[in-house]
C-alpha cells in the first residue's frame, strides 16, 4: 500500500463498466477512489466494430479518453485503458489481445502505464447464413455468457447496422435474419463484442492489469521519489551455461522513472543467471 495518493479521487473514463475491474486495485492499494463521469462517450474517439474508426496507436487512444474524462469531471487524476485485438503474432489461428491502461497525474505531469497481453481471449468471428447451425461457434465464444454483435456481412449500400450486445439465442436469430436480409451475399458476420461489459474474459484481463499499474503508481523513484517507477525494457543476453556467450534470453530488466528519466538495471526476477545451450545463439546458430 502506498500514501502518495491516499484520498484523492482519479476519474476513469469508460462508459462500459470497466469501474468494477479497475477500482478495487486502486482502492486496495492506493486508496484512491474512482470515480466515472456520466456524460462521457468514448465511442466518439473509436469503437470495437469499426463504425468510428480509432486513430493512432491504443496509447493515444487511452490518454485522448482520459483527457477527455479529466476535463468533464475537472480531475488531475484521470485513468484509462484500450484495447487491441487480433490474430496471434507468433501462433496462426489463434487471437490475442493487448491492453493498455495509463494513469495520468497532471499536477506531477506523469502518465504512468501498464500492458497486459492477453494470449486467451474470447475473441472470434463467424459469417453465418441465416439456418446455419452456430452451436460450435456459440461454444467456442462461451455466449451467451459473452455478448455478440451481428452486421451484414457485405452490407447493402452504405448504410451499416450494428446489432450490439446481443445476449439471447432468440435476439441472435432476429439479428442474423435482419443482418442477412441487407447483405449483398445474403449472410451476417457474427463477431464477440468486445467492449468490457459484454467481454468478461476481457473484464477479468482488466482487472489483472489494474492490479500491475495500481502497484507500479506505488512505486516510486529512487532518484527522484516520483510515483511510477517500473520496467521499461528488457535487456537480453543471459549467458549460455555451455560457452557463455549471449543467448536470446533475458539477462536483466531495465526500470525507468516517469517523471525524471532516471534508469536502473537490475537482475531476472526469477534468479536465472545462465541460460541452456539451446537458447545460446553461437551454440544453436
Ligand atoms: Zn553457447
Ligand atoms: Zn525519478
Amino acid at each position: 500500500m502506498s500514501a502518495l495518493y491516499a484520498g484523492r479521487t482519479a476519474v476513469l473514463a469508460t462508459m462500459h463498466g470497466k469501474q468494477k475491474a479497475i477500482a478495487p486495485a486502486f482502492s486496495s492499494r492506493l486508496q484512491v477512489s474512482v470515480v466515472v463521469p456520466e456524460m462521457l462517450d468514448t465511442d466518439l474517439l473509436g469503437t470495437f466494430t469499426g463504425e468510428i474508426p480509432r486513430f493512432g496507436t491504443i496509447e493515444d487512444a487511452a490518454m485522448a479518453k482520459a483527457r477527455a474524462a479529466m476535463k468533464l469531471a475537472g480531475l488531475s487524476l484521470g485513468i484509462a485503458s484500450e484495447g487491441s485485438y487480433g490474430p496471434h503474432p507468433q501462433i496462426p489461428f489463434l487471437a490475442a489481445g493487448i491492453e493498455l491502461m495509463v494513469f495520468v497525474d497532471n499536477e506531477r505531469r506523469i502518465v504512468v502505464k501498464e500492458t497486459l497481453i492477453d494470449d486467451a481471449p474470447k475473441f472470434a468471428h463467424v459469417v453465418a447464413g441465416r439456418d446455419d447451425d452456430l452451436s460450435a461457434f456459440l461454444g467456442q465464444v462461451d455466449f451467451p455468457r459473452h455478448g455478440l454483435v451481428v452486421s451484414p456481412n457485405k452490407p447493402v449500400g452504405r448504410a451499416q447496422t450494428f446489432f450490439k450486445g446481443v445476449l439471447t439465442r432468440q435476439t441472435l436469430a432476429l439479428a442474423i435474419a435482419n443482418s442477412c436480409s441487407v447483405s449483398e451475399d445474403a449472410r451476417a458476420l457474427v463477431q464477440t463484442d468486445m467492449r468490457a461489459h459484454m467481454n468478461p474474459t476481457r473484464m477479468r484481463a482488466l482487472e489483472t492489469l489494474a492490479g500491475r499499474l495500481a502497484a507500479r503508481i506505488a512505486s516510486q523513484c529512487p532518484s527522484c521519489g516520483a510515483p511510477g517507477f517500473g520496467i521499461v525494457g528488457l535487456e537480453k543476453g543471459l549467458p549460455c551455461d555451455y560457452c557463455g556467450g549471449p543467448s536470446v534470453l533475458v539477462r536483466r530488466e531495465l526500470l525507468g522513472c516517469a517523471s525524471c528519466g532516471h534508469k536502473e538495471a537490475r537482475p531476472r526476477q526469477d534468479g536465472l543467471v545462465m541460460a541452456e545451450q539451446r537458447y545460446c545463439t553461437a551454440c544453436n546458430p
